[in-house]
């Protein structure tokens, strides 16, 4: 790999010459494939899919992969089953495991395509909630989809930009910057990396994290975390950044208690500041940087902002948003039809619609959806569940996705692995006689995939069009989970 003589000055004068020509060599390696399972989907029931694959040491679900998956030709990847994401940056669950103890309002604030948020809501409790934040258009859809995907319902999507969030101050318990950076770290996986890297973009990435941090910070409850990633070696982006917050504002850093045999690197500048840095050179992954920071102050010292969720006096809003009921009658068929989908195990869930469809959301987070609804630009929120079409309820095409569905209520049809990429390309094939009309769950290893709808001579693909796989090859070797 031809690495920029300037970058290569740079990396040689932070690590010295041996550990220079260790990283270079590195460099010159296949990137490192992992995944990272979806507990609350795919268990790993027969425990041989998973045997050959080597645990990542600071992720729990997180498993490297001696050869890359084929993943367009999984069905279990289709399904949510798990995430394909680089091992390094799953050291997001162990900090979160190690400093958040009960349940918490998140914003994940650059967060497409999901790699953190679909770890956040995994790793924190399942009455927490998770804002999913992405300024990018484009981008955002895809964070959206993915999310669908892993099917948890305690999340929202918004597009803002971090600017917007100024306007909430101290909602959140937890903050997640995985900020837009030079990219160094993933200089092997995508040689455009390498090819956009220079001083000057180093020098203005560094500034727009600095922007970012500032846009977010009010955003942060006193006694809430801050963390802070790049995929980045140089100190501009990194140790800089998190010493400045820690100068500038009311920010004490956080130390992270990780095993030496881990071979995490930590402060490069020669402060004591605990940082969290991944070599390719030492440990297994791309490279990554992470550290955190706790806003001072306890949750005593919150400001009263008059929120309806606060519990305390202000002024209840009504909501301006697109989640109104379409009236009494069809609010209550709504959550009729959810009672019997889903499966709701003692949890509190309101209805949320947007046009002709609803969805469930958690029902102790529903003010403050109200709140966030009148302040920041929601795409999803929740789990959908149904759509109104007549005068009936029908199952959403995305229910099977969450992991609120009710398998036990559709007839059920398990797929071959053949017959599982027919129906994710979105094709039709027959489903025996003895199935009875409507909507049927097709399943693969008991994995739901989708719906059919079962009209007697012939089954239509109720697939989501836009999921689907588009290749009609299949390679000759096919890994899969
Ligand atoms: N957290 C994601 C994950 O784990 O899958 C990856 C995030 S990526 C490193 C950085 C994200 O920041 C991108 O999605 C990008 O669109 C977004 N971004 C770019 N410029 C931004 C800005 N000025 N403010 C906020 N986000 C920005």
């Amino acid at each position: 790999m031809n690495l920029p003589f300037s970058f290569s000055d740079d990396m040689r004068s932070l690590l010295g010459e041996k550990e220079f020509l260790e990283l270079r060599t590195a460099l010159e390696q296949e990137p490192v494939a992992s995944i990272r399972l979806n507990d609350a989907k795919y268990v790993d029931r027969e425990s041989t899919r998973t045997d050959g694959l080597q645990p990542i040491p600071w992720c729990r679900e997180g498993f490297y992969l001696e050869e890359r998956f084929t993943y367009t030709f999984d069905p279990l990847f289709h399904a949510g089953c798990y995430y394909v994401q680089e091992a390094s940056s799953m050291f997001l669950g162990e900090v979160i495991r190690q400093q958040i103890h009960e349940p918490v309002v998140a914003l994940d604030l650059c967060a497409a395509p999901g790699g953190k948020t679909t770890h956040l809501l995994q790793t924190l409790s399942a009455d927490s909630l998770v804002v999913a934040n992405e300024v990018n258009q484009a981008r955002v859809r895809t964070l959206a989809d993915n999310l669908l995907k892993w099917g948890r319902p305690n999340v929202v999507v918004t597009r803002n930009d971090p600017a917007d969030f100024k306007d909430i101050p101290g909602l959140f318990d937890v903050i997640v910057v995985d900020a837009p950076c030079s990219g160094e770290g993933m200089f092997r996986k995508d040689k455009g990396a390498v090819e956009e890297w220079s001083p000057e973009n180093v020098e203005l990435c560094h500034k727009r994290q600095r922007r970012i941090l500032s846009d977010v910070w009010q955003a942060l409850k006193p006694g809430g975390l801050l963390i802070y990633s790049t995929c980045t070696y140089n100190v501009r982006e990194n140790e800089e950044n998190v010493k400045w917050m820690c100068e500038e504002w009311d920010a004490r850093p956080v130390e992270v208690v990780v095993p030496r045999e881990w071979n995490i690197t930590g402060d490069l500048t020669g402060s004591d500041v605990p940082v969290y840095r991944f070599f390719p050179s030492r440990t297994r992954g791309e490279g990554f940087f992470m550290a955190a920071v706790r806003k001072e102050g306890g949750l005593s010292e919150e400001p009263d902002r008059g929120m309806p969720f606060s519990g305390k006096k202000g002024k209840k809003k009504t909501s301006k948003n697109k989640t109104t009921s379409p009236g009494p009658v069809a609010s209550r068929s709504s959550m009729e039809k959810a009672g019997q989908w889903c499966r709701l195990s003692g949890m509190d869930y309101i209805p949320v619609y947007t046009g002709e469809s609803f969805g469930l959301f958690p029902g102790r987070h529903a003010e403050l959806l109200n709140y966030l609804e009148d302040k920041l630009h929601i795409l999803q929120r929740g789990t959908p569940v149904g759509e109104w079409k007549g005068r009936d309820w029908i199952p959403s095409s995305i229910l099977p996705f969450s992991i609120l569905v009710n398998t036990a209520a559709f007839p059920v049809y398990e797929a071959t692995y053949e017959q599982a990429l027919i129906y994710l390309r979105k094709e039709a094939f027959p489903l025996p006689g003895h199935l009875p009309a409507g909507y049927v769950l097709v399943c693969y290893r008991d994995i739901p995939l989708g719906f059919m709808k079962n009209i007697g001579n012939r089954a239509n693909n109720l697939y989501p069009a836009e999921f689907r796989i588009r290749s009609s090859y299949l390679p000759e070797q096919i890994r899969i989970l």
